[in-house]
């Protein structure tokens, strides 16, 4: 094992739900209509992400390991122009790396797919097997970087961050039925839906979905659909272009502009492509954008429309 691989893997693995993260983008850009997540001691004994995308081909297996094997970057229009949700090829390698990796997965064009297990990024075996999509599961995480290990917060504190990463992607993707079980108890498990605002119903229960103020707002391509209230209070959750994103400055001009005293609210905003890069630190969840004015006159153009049902 390397250190350089060690060093990478710090920059996308910082903790279980970083895991969590990676494999569950990866099934939606494998196209997924259903995505399990299976976790195991708050994700350090094991992490399982089952799905039924479209798989990966035999011959490609062993690249999907390798770092910056993406097969998601074609040219470098694709770098900024990318809809896809990975994009550096780093995830796998980078998780392999630190944990034990049994990857079962048949590509949709193949009769047998292949069950592959890696330890600390070094192939063990390899051999036949027949299955649908791709499962994934992730033993032992940080087994070998025993810092790392010491680093990470409570059980109790992973454990929230899983299922707050795990809800955001569920929040993100209602046409995706999905299903978390945490040592063999069920949390979530919701079908597909057709609308966001169901799917905020199926996550977070229908009293939290009847009280909630929907605004939305568009004007050529960017649009602002923002879900305002009190069972959300002290939560903010930023989407962009179906990413969950850390953004503070969104927070606090959604905050300004509903005179809220504390964030209460979920958000999706939708820009075109090419005008948000998410190319800034391997975990992506900050953003570059071409005209963030934009978006911060949309919002407050949406709290004029109607100033006084808002500011309880
Ligand atoms: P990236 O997502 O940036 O391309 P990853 O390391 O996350 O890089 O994944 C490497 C490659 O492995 C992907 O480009 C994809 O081709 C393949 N892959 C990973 N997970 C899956 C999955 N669940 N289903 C199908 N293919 C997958
Ligand atoms: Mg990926």
């Amino acid at each position: 094992e390397s250190i350089v691989g060690k060093i990478a893997a710090g920059e996308v693995v910082e903790r279980p739900a970083s895991v969590v993260k990676e494999l569950i983008e990866n099934s939606i850009d494998a196209g997924a209509n259903s995505i399990s997540v299976y976790i195991k001691k708050s994700g350090i004994a094991e992490i399982k992400v089952i799905d039924d995308g479209e798989g990966i081909a035999s011959e490609d297996v062993l690249t999907a390991f390798q770092r910056h094997a993406t097969s998601k970057i074609k040219d470098d229009r694709d770098l900024i122009r990318i809809s896809s949700l990975g994009f550096r090829g780093e995830a796998l390698y980078s998780i392999a790396q630190v944990s034990k990796i049994k990857i079962i997965t048949q590509h949709i064009t193949e009769n047998t797919g292949t069950e592959t297990y890696f330890v600390a990024g070094s192939l063990k075996w390899q051999k036949p097997a027949v299955t649908r999509g791709t499962t994934i599961e992730v033993s032992e995480l940080f087994f070998n970087t025993p810092v790392r290990r010491k680093f990470l917060k409570s059980p109790y504190t992973e454990k929230a961050h899983i299922i707050e990463t795990f809800q955001n992607y569920c929040l993100a993707y209602p046409e995706i039925s999905f299903s978390l079980f945490i040592d063999d108890e069920e949390i979530l498990n919701i079908p597909e839906t057709d609308s966001i605002y169901k799917r905020i119903w199926q996550v977070f229960g229908v009293e939290l979905a009847e009280n909630l103020k929907i605004k939305t707002i568009s004007k050529d391509d960017y649009r602002v659909e923002l879900f305002l209230g009190d069972g959300l209070k002290g939560k903010s959750k930023v989407f962009l272009n179906r990413r969950p994103v850390k953004e503070q400055s969104i927070v606090g001009n959604i905050c300004k502009a509903f005179q809220l005293m504390q964030p209460q609210f979920i958000v999706f905003i939708t820009v075109p492509p090419e005008e948000a890069d998410f190319n800034v630190h391997p975990a992506k969840t900050q953003v570059r954008f071409c005209n963030p004015q934009k978006i911060h006159q949309l919002i407050f153009r949406m709290a004029e429309a109607e100033p006084s049902s808002l500011s309880s």
